[in-house]
């Protein structure tokens, strides 16, 4: 029996190992798409910014225009006022003059407004491409790391794999279900007994089947936890 006791700890050791080889193979692609994700979130708000502020200056470039082109035409009628004959072409033509000084008013009131969105735009696009790329350098940093344990993972796992059937090659067949049922349920399948305590949960054993755990003639498990328990020699 403490043959069977002394494989299944060679068993569980690999199972470990195999397990949190498995666990970083998972968890570091896992991170590595989420920094990637994160980056091309920031990518896209930049992208974001980068229409609007567009959108804004075509907006801005327009309201000029239109003030440019009403300060030509009041000044054109301005000097057709000196031609006019009649009263009612010169009272017609001074209330065109003064609507479009009004209209103008109102355009200067607008460019004011869609400057200040362009200064803000700016400001905030200049503080998030800065983010960006030092994010971008310590992320490729972080993501070369992670790349060099996955691959380091992988390379220690074949020969785990290799380990674990040599051992399995060793372990009588009848023991092996018991055995995986519990690694599977709770994370490990063996625990120490000592001092007629089981150290996994703390438990106090029974004398008689602590008795049984020093006999080593036959397979004890944990009466709380369920786990096989062996003494140390
Ligand atoms: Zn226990």
């Amino acid at each position: 029996m403490q043959e069977h006791i002394e494989s299944l700890q060679k068993l569980q050791t690999v199972d470990l190992r195999i397990r949190e080889l498995t666990e970083g193979l998972t968890r570091y692609p896992n991170e590595i798409d989420d920094l990637k994700k994160d980056l091309l979130e920031k990518e896209e708000s930049i992208n974001l910014k980068e229409t609007s502020l567009s959108e804004l200056r075509t907006q801005r470039d327009g309201l000029e225009s239109s003030l440019s082109s009403n300060q030509e035409s009041i000044k054109k009628s301005e000097e057709r006022l000196f031609a006019i004959k009649t009263h009612k072409e010169y009272e017609a033509l001074q209330k065109e003059i003064t609507d479009t000084r009004k209209e103008n008013l109102e355009i200067e009131d607008r460019t004011i407004s869609v400057m200040a969105e362009i200064e803000e735009t700016e400001a905030a696009l200049a503080e998030e491409k800065e983010n960006y790329s030092s994010l971008e350098e310590q992320y490729a940093q972080q993501i070369a790391e992670k790349e060099k344990k996955i691959e380091e993972l992988e390379i220690s796992r074949k020969p785990a794999e290799k380990e674990k059937s040599e051992i399995l090659s060793k372990i009588d067949p009848k023991i092996l279900p018991l055995y995986e049922k519990i690694f599977e349920r709770n994370g490990r399948a063996l625990a120490l007994a000592e001092n007629e305590k089981c150290t996994s949960c703390n438990i106090n054993i029974p004398p008689q089947l602590y008795n049984e755990i020093l006999k080593r003639t036959k397979l004890v498990q944990c009466p709380s936890c369920k786990k096989i328990l062996y003494t140390n020699p």
